[in-house]
């Protein structure tokens, strides 16, 4: 038993009648198998087509080991009905444009640049072909230039059947993959490929073809491709995105690259700025924090809550506080999330790691360090409890040191 391909002679079909031969259940769906079916099945880098079988709808086609094509259904068949098939015709046309449009590409790729390709895969939204090697900017414009009047050209495309051995006389592009009869597609005077895909009959119909994007790939290069209704709507995107941004910007489209660079080098030269700014304020709050600094043991202690500054400026404040001798300094911000920073100068032999700690432990939140430095996050209490719990672990270890 095998499924007439109705596709293999007439790509364009997409309304046909057959009989159901087989019907197996398959978990919450049916396979189904028909005399003929006018439906590709996922195969040679082209995925399956989609449609109606009767009031079934058809969510994935296959090849099958037994030389037939599975249809998965929705609905039950009944075995020995006639089904009227639907095949839907954007997807497969979609396909159509893009599979036809790989053959151009690569037969082209191989007469500007010698570049063979190795695979092909025709993705959801954009395709590819995987050169055996890489190739200039210059050399692919010219690829994509060449390619597209051959499509203005509008040369036939055409199907043929051959046995292997008439198939060894033809200079096919590549050495066919399957043995027995072979399904060859021809592009009048271009490019003679054995293939089991469907495409259009004229290069016409592929419409355009760009080159979306290329990247280094196993020594060789992936080149990224849209056809035809792909490429109208590649286009109509990177419209709208460039639209809006030189909108934004007030320029040209042209340029757009120099105008953002403008912006970066701006952007840097501010954040400059401003951390000579911080620094200032943090030396400047800093002296006034330690003016009010209490006493612990030997130790002059700063524990206060803060706000405004961030993760990092709060960093920078406690660094300048313990710049003087014998300090140690527990700030806390009183902003949601709450960050807490512990910082001691490098003379006092406190454990500014065990002091975060003893916090975390207390009043949950997550933090680190070790040493002269910690700093923490989103402890949940009462600033005024958490710094008095800071205050007796300090208290505790001056103790422990001074035994
Ligand atoms: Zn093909």
């Amino acid at each position: 038993m095998s499924s007439e391909r109705l596709y293999y002679t007439d790509a364009y079909l997409v309304e046909f009648d057959a009989v159901v031969r087989d019907v197996r259940r398959q978990n919450d769906r049916w396979n189904v198998i028909l005399d003929r079916t006018a439906f590709y099945p996922t195969s040679g880098g082209q995925p399956f087509d989609i449609g109606t079988l009767g009031d079934a709808n058809v969510v994935d086609v296959f090849d099958q080991e037994d030389g037939t094509i599975g249809h998965l259904v929705d609905r039950e068949l009944e075995t020995n009905s006639r089904v009227r098939g639907q095949v839907d015709w954007s997807r497969r046309f979609d396909h159509m444009q893009q599979h036809t449009g790989q053959h151009l590409l690569s037969a082209t790729f191989e007469r500007e640049t010698s570049a063979r390709t190795v695979s092909f895969h025709l993705g959801t939204s954009v395709s590819t072909i995987d050169l055996d090697k890489e190739l200039a900017a210059d050399q692919i414009a010219r690829v994509e230039d060449a390619v597209n009047g051959v499509l203005w050209e509008d040369r036939d495309v055409c199907v043929t059947f051959v046995t292997a051995s008439e198939a060894a006389k033809l200079p096919l592009r590549k050495d066919p993959a399957r043995e027995g009869e072979l399904r060859i597609i021809e592009i009048k005077d271009y490019d003679l490929s054995a293939c089991g895909g469907t495409h259009v009959t004229r290069t016409g119909a592929v419409g355009v073809i760009a080159i979306s994007g290329v990247e280094r790939f196993k020594g060789g290069l992936r080149a990224e491709f849209v056809c035809g209704g792909r490429a109208l709507r590649a286009y109509r995107s990177l419209k709208n995105s460039v639209g809006g941004s030189v909108r934004l910007l007030s320029v040209l489209p042209d340029d757009l690259p120099s105008a953002i660079e403008k912006l970066q080098t701006a952007g840097r030269n501010q954040q400059k700025s401003q951390e000579g700014l911080y620094e200032r304020l943090a030396a400047h709050e800093a002296a006034s924090l330690a003016a009010s600094a209490e006493r612990i043991g030997a130790v002059s202690a700063v524990i206060a809550a803060v706000s405004g500054w961030d993760a990092n400026g709060l960093k920078k404040l406690a660094a300048s506080i313990v710049a003087r001798p014998a300090t140690v300094a527990v700030l806390l911000t009183t902003e949601s999330p709450m960050l807490v920073v512990v910082s001691r100068s490098q003379d006092l032999p406190l454990d500014a790691g065990a002091v975060l700690k003893s916090l975390v432990d207390q009043f949950g939140g997550r933090g680190g360090g070790k040493g002269a430095m910690a700093q923490g996050g989103g402890l949940a209490g009462e600033p005024r409890a958490i710094l008095d719990a800071a205050r007796a672990e300090i208290s505790r270890q001056s103790q422990v040191d001074s035994r």
